[in-house]
């Protein structure tokens, strides 16, 4: 071999074709290349603790928490970290988890174990509604807890002007209930994020574009007129979970109940598209913050309703599903967005990057970049934004007949609701901090008045006899 031929076999390594650059180095090249900046005049915080990640359901489920690490591996790869306050929260505690459930299914929670052999009861009840859907598993508690503690910071930072659009990808768990585990979820945090918003905000809009509905957040709810619940759904009464969810559930028949008629859903058939879904989606969420003006805004984006997933049965891709957070963020109230449903990982990764793109007001290039870790999970085009409906496309079973009907339904709901007083700004629900000031006051004026009497039993003693007033 010749000098020469040494020298011709070396190719100069290519910027950023070489290792020599760090990890660090390349994610600072992404935020120059995707544009990343801090948003300008609102500020967006990220609720994540990697500890739920680790959690697994069990080999067969769906649900897979690791499609929490494919999301923030994406995320943190273009670099929208930087351009969002992080957060690790803290687990929530038993405390907090029974501001909504009852304490005897918490106490549950947190003793149960996997060797903790379940049966069910004569009638084929299980324990707590526990069993192949919401199995027990080690960790249990923890999950529950760090995803509910996530959802509460979340919330926590919205009222105490922290920040404007708080994101939590492991939250949305619409289906739990006060005293029963349903379909994969256990805690239900989005009514305690919803609860901990009720503490300044008078009215809350509940918006769930998860493909099933909404029940365990409806439920909660049912009763009251401070937080609106619009669900757009698939709805089969027998074939799909969870069944409930039809034009003809409005809330409470009762009109003297304050909660009629802030129920409001969407029942959808099999294959709805892109298009039809997002005129849908404006179609009724438009009307709902004119009429219920909102001032704080909840979005669970289940990601079972894009084209491809394992559960699923709509034809949406990633930008349309993004188009709808994308339209709820222009409404400017405070906002809380979360997971929720969504069992093809890879899609469920590449969907909330996206949406988190959204709140930070970032365009992204579609190619995922090169040091995404697990970067072949989303081969063979390592896209953000692969053509999902071409896999598995279910036919279009919504008719623009069918789409104009429900859009009319839910504004005849709205009707009633623009005719109720209780809409109106005063039903302010105390601010604690006054309530604090004022509980302060109280303890004052009770110390002064002891001490009053004090110096009047003194001034008795002295044997004056008089009182000064
Ligand atoms: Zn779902």
């Amino acid at each position: 071999m010749t000098r020469s031929a040494v020298v011709n076999d070396y190719n100069h390594p290519q910027p950023g074709a070489t290792s020599t650059l760090t990890l660090d180095e390349k994610v600072a090249r992404e935020i120059i290349k995707n544009g990343i900046q801090r948003p300008k005049g609102y500020v967006v915080s990220y609720h994540a603790n990697p500890e739920v990640e680790r959690m697994h359901f069990g080999p067969k489920h769906p649900m897979k928490p690791w499609r929490l690490t494919l999301t923030n591996k994406i995320i943190v790869a273009y670099g929208m970290h930087e351009a969002m306050d992080v957060y690790v929260p803290r687990a929530a505690t038993y405390q907090e988890m029974t501001e909504y459930h009852k304490d005897d299914y918490i106490e549950f929670l947190s003793r149960i174990t996997p060797k903790d052999k379940l049966e069910p009861d004569n009638n084929n009840v299980w324990p707590y509604n526990m069993g192949d859907d919401c199995p027990v598993f080690d960790g249990l508690y923890d999950y529950c807890s760090l995803y509910s503690g996530a959802s509460l910071d979340a919330a926590r930072k919205l009222t105490n002007k922290q920040s404007n659009i708080a994101i939590n990808w492991s939250g949305g768990l619409h289906h739990a209930k006060k005293a029963e585990a349903s379909g994969f979820c256990y805690i239900n945090d989005i009514v305690l994020a919803i609860l901990q918003l009720l503490l300044y905000h008078p009215r809350v809009l509940y918006i769930d574009i998860d493909v099933h509905h909404g029940d365990g957040v409806e439920q909660a709810f049912w009763s009251t007129d401070r937080v609106m619940t619009l669900s757009l759904h698939k709805y089969d009464k027998v074939n799909y979970f969870p069944g409930t969810g039809g034009s003809d559930d409005i809330g409470p028949r009762n009109n003297a109940n304050p909660g009629a008629h802030h129920s409001l859903n969407v029942p959808l058939q099999d294959g709805i598209d892109d298009d039809s879904y997002v005129q849908l989606f404006k179609d009724v969420v438009g009307p709902c913050c004119d009429i219920y003006q909102p001032t704080a805004i909840v979005i669970q984006c289940g990601a079972d309703s894009l084209g491809g997933d394992r559960l699923g049965c709509f034809n949406l891709n990633i930008r349309a599903h993004g188009a709808c957070v994308e339209y709820t963020k222009k409404f400017g109230c405070p906002l809380l967005v979360l997971g929720g449903g969504g069992y093809t990982p890879r899609n469920v990764a590449r969907l909330w990057a996206h949406e988190t793109s959204i709140c930070i007001g970032t365009e992204l290039h579609r190619s995922l970049p090169s040091h995404t870790p697990f970067i072949e999970h989303f081969a063979p085009d390592k896209s953000l934004y692969p053509e999902l409906s071409q896999t598995g496309r279910y036919d279009n079973k919504n008719s623009d007949k069918y789409l104009r009907d429900i859009v009319a339904s839910v504004h005849e709901q709205l009707r009633y609701v623009e005719g109720s007083p209780s809409v109106q700004l005063q039903h302010v629900p105390p601010d604690l901090g006054a309530v604090r000031e004022e509980m302060e006051r109280e303890i004052e004026e009770e110390r002064d008045a002891k001490d009053h009497g004090r110096r009047r039993k003194e001034r008795g003693a002295g044997g004056r006899g008089e009182y000064a007033h």
